[in-house]
């Protein structure tokens, strides 16, 4: 008599694979808010999405992303506008 163990296969977790360049943006936090709140009008709205892109998972994808791509308007990567804009002048070495 044979002693085989009977297993019964677990399928593969399927998880949609996407190697696009933007993929990260599936595990942003802000995917559980509205668009219109990391486009804000004023300095709360600013504070307020910064704290929601505080302990992102993607946080540096995001900054990158935004500053590749030239990025003017909204908080990406937990930066404004603003913050954007200094960065890109420090890595092109002109005063911030
Ligand atoms: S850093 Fe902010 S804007 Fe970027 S994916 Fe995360 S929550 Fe969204």
């Amino acid at each position: 008599m044979s002693s085989q163990l009977h297993v019964t296969p677990v399928p593969a977790k399927q998880v949609p694979f996407d190697d696009s360049p933007t993929a990260w943006m599936a595990q942003g936090n802000c995917r559980n808010y509205p668009p219109a709140t990391f486009f804000p009008s004023d300095g709360v709205g600013v504070d307020r999405a910064r704290a929601i892109c505080k302990g992102c998972p993607v946080t540096d994808k995001c900054l990158e992303y935004a500053l590749e791509e030239r990025i003017e308007h909204g908080v990406w990567g937990g930066c404004s506008e603003r913050e954007r804009r200094r960065i890109l002048k420090r890595r092109r070495g002109l005063p911030a």
